[in-house]
Parts: structure tokens; C-alpha cells; sequence
């Protein structure tokens, strides 16, 4: 029997994903650019898919464009972010803690000369609007800013930030990676007053694939991909069908039952949390996240690598941080100044609505014996 713990990974399709893909890829094949009316349904079914994510965002059916996945999201937002703002400046302001996708683009942005601004978090993870109003300028273009953090479940004040900018007459353009806060933490595109958001599918039960990224109105973007002019001509190339009846059946599905899941995550991670640390001795919880579905934990003195292997050996999945830096000491647990010995120990568990408390208490036996048959590391 094994027991996925690793949902801020990735997630299991859903059945209801599954069976919309298998059917728009054998059923409704046609392109959505043919002329015939093999086309025409295609075409038809594309637009009701893109109604049910715009709506599940609140936001019109316009403003969202399908992408491959968060991270051409996030690349493209930040690169049309600066493009729009090329005549404003050159600062950009985002987190220590944010993913690799928005990371890398603001990066390569530094080595074209951009100066970019890293909030630090607190101990506990949490970054402020302070923070932001002391780090913006007039030169400054983009604010980038996550609204859930992938390792530690902290949600940032996003919809602080756009007051902000709003009230400081700011030029900036905001930018959020909502990557793990879709269906997860509630929002809507006004609730947040982003001009970009990004979300991927295979986080909340749709296949690996396929993304989107909502645009304001009224912002001229430029293209992601020049072709066939798809997606508005936004992103050219013909659009992933199957993928996104997949995204659409999945999110259907996640906003239907939303309350339900959410009380029923914030159940078993209260209840993970509660066994792990009164029964994995000097087991610690790593700040105080709010998202359901994030616990992350240490395990001091033991290398989580380490940890993680011998759990998957007893077929308990669960991240030693997140699942892209493969074995590099995490940037969010860094940031958070962590002690050496605490920080070697981080693990990250990570839960759907697939889970049950019998997947908590397997996880818990599994690191008492690891604790009984793995040596503590020196450091
Ligand atoms: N942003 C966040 C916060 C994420 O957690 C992830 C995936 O781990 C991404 C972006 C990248 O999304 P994708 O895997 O769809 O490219």
C-alpha cells in the first residue's frame, strides 16, 4: 500500500479529468481552428472550458490564456511586465521565497541590468505589505509576489500590495504566482487586484501540461508564442484540448466541493501535525502557514534526504522541500535563517482530498522507525 503525501508536488488526475481528456482526445479531436464542424465543436468546447476556469477566478473568459504550464505563466507575466513598463524603470520587487519560475526571469532580467529587490520573510515565513511600501520606487515596474507558498504554506498579503501600489499612484504592474493557492486558498481576481496571475493544472487534479495565466482587460500583452494566432494571438500553437477539458473537469470538481475540502484538510493536517509532534520525538513544525494542504516539519539532526528515501522505501511519499531543487538546500528554508541542524531536517508534507488519516498514521510509524534505524548526522 503506498500513501502520497506529496500533493504540493504534483497531484492525481482526477477521474472526472481523465475521462474529459480521453473523450476530447478520441471523441470532440477536431482542431479548434478547422473550419468544418469538427472544428466547431472543438472550438465550442474550448470556449465553455475556458468559462468554467474564468469563472472558478472570477474573471471574464478573455482574460484567461492557456499556457503549458505555472511556469511559462510566470516567465511570460514577468517578461511582458517589464516589456509593458520598459520606459518606467528598471526595479522590480518580489520574495526570497518565491518558486524558481519567477526566480529565474527576475534573474536573467538582473543580467540585463534590471535591479531587483528580494524581501526577506520572517522566522515563521511571513512577508508584510511594510515590506513593500519600503522597497517600492518610482522606477519600480513589477511586483512579483506569491499568494501561497509552495514549502511552508504562508500566505502573502497580495491584495495589501495592490491597495499599496493603488494608493501610491505606483506605475507597477503586480504580478501573482498563484500557483498553490488555486482552490486552495479562496481569491478572486478583484479580491486580489493582480494585473497577472498564474495557476497550473496538474496541482489541483488535471494532467501536467497545461496552465494558465489570467490577464487583466485593458493590458496589451505582448505574445508568449507568434504563429497560427491562437489564444487571442496571444500564444500562438494549436490549443491542448484534452489537457484543458482535463483542467476545466478538474476544476469544476475542486470548486464544487472547495468548503468541503477545505474543512476536511484543515482536519488532517491539524491532526498530522498533533501526532507527529507528540509522537516523533523532537519532531518540529516550521512556521505557521495557513494553507490546508502545506505542513512543513524538521526532523533536526537527521538529513532529510535521507528521511525521504527510507520512507519511499516503505512506499511513504513525502518532499524533503520542494521537488525541483532535487537534493540543494531549499531558498525558502534558507531565507528563513533556519539552524544548521534544523534546516538539514526539513521535510515537507503535502496534502489532497485523496488523503486519509490512515496515510497520517502510516507516515508517523514510518518516521518513529526512522528515528530507531537512522543515524543522526554530525553536523
Ligand atoms: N509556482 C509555484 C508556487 C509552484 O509550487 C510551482 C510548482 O511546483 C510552480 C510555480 C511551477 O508550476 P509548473 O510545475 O506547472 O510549471
Amino acid at each position: 500500500m503506498e500513501h502520497y503525501l506529496d500533493n504540493a508536488a504534483t497531484t492525481r488526475v482526477s477521474d472526472a479529468a481523465a475521462q474529459a481528456a480521453l473523450a476530447a482526445m478520441t471523441g470532440e479531436f477536431g482542431n479548434p481552428s478547422s473550419r468544418h464542424q469538427a472544428g466547431a465543436r472543438a472550438a465550442q468546447a474550448l470556449k465553455e472550458h475556458r468559462t468554467v476556469i474564468a469563472k472558478a477566478l472570477g474573471a471574464k473568459p478573455e482574460e484567461v490564456v492557456f499556457t503549458s504550464c505555472g511556469t511559462e505563466s510566470d516567465n511570460w507575466a514577468i517578461r511582458g511586465a517589464v516589456h509593458l513598463n520598459r520606459r518606467r524603470g528598471k526595479h522590480i520587487i518580489t520574495t526570497a521565497i518565491e518558486h524558481d519560475a519567477v526566480l529565474e526571469p527576475c534573474r536573467e532580467l538582473e543580467r540585463e541590468g534590471y535591479e531587483v529587490t528580494y524581501l526577506k520573510p520572517d522566522r515563521m515565513g511571513n512577508i508584510t505589505v511594510e515590506q513593500v511600501a519600503d522597497a517600492l520606487r518610482e522606477d519600480t515596474v513589477l511586483v512579483s509576489m506569491m499568494l501561497v507558498n509552495n514549502e511552508l504554506g504562508t500566505i502573502l498579503p497580495v491584495a495589501e500590495v495592490a491597495k499599496l501600489l493603488k494608493q501610491r499612484r505606483s506605475a507597477a504592474l503586480l504580478h501573482c504566482d498563484a500557483v498553490q493557492a488555486f482552490l486552495h486558498a479562496p481569491f478572486t481576481v478583484s479580491e486580489l487586484g493582480a494585473d497577472f496571475i498564474s495557476i497550473s493544472g496538474h496541482k489541483v487534479h488535471a494532467p501536467k501540461g497545461v496552465g494558465a495565466l489570467y490577464i487583466k482587460n485593458g493590458i496589451k500583452m505582448p505574445p508568449m508564442i507568434v504563429g497560427g494566432h491562437q489564444e487571442d494571438t496571444l500564444r500562438s500553437g494549436t490549443e491542448a484540448t484534452a489537457q484543458i477539458a482535463a483542467f476545466a473537469a478538474a476544476v469544476q470538481e475542486g470548486v464544487t466541493r472547495f468548503e468541503q475540502d477545505s474543512v476536511y484538510l484543515k482536519e488532517l493536517k491539524s491532526y498530522a501535525a498533533k501526532r507527529l509532534t507528540s509522537e516523533v520525538i523532537g519532531l518540529e513544525l516550521i512556521g505557521d502557514g495557513q494553507a490546508t494542504h502545506i505542513l512543513p516539519v524538521s526532523l533536526p539532526g537527521y538529513k532529510s534526504e535521507v528521511v525521504v528515501r527510507f520512507l519511499s522505501d516503505m512506499g511513504i511519499y513525502i518532499s524533503s522541500g520542494s521537488a525541483c531543487h532535487k537534493g540543494k538546500p531549499s531558498h525558502v528554508f534558507a531565507a528563513l535563517n533556519l539552524p544548521k541542524k534544523q534546516m538539514d531536517g526539513v521535510l515537507r508534507i503535502s496534502f489532497s482530498a485523496d488523503n486519509t488519516k490512515e496515510d497520517v498514521d502510516a507516515l508517523v510509524t514510518a518516521l518513529k522507525q526512522a528515528k530507531e534505524r537512522l543515524f543522526t548526522s554530525l553536523s
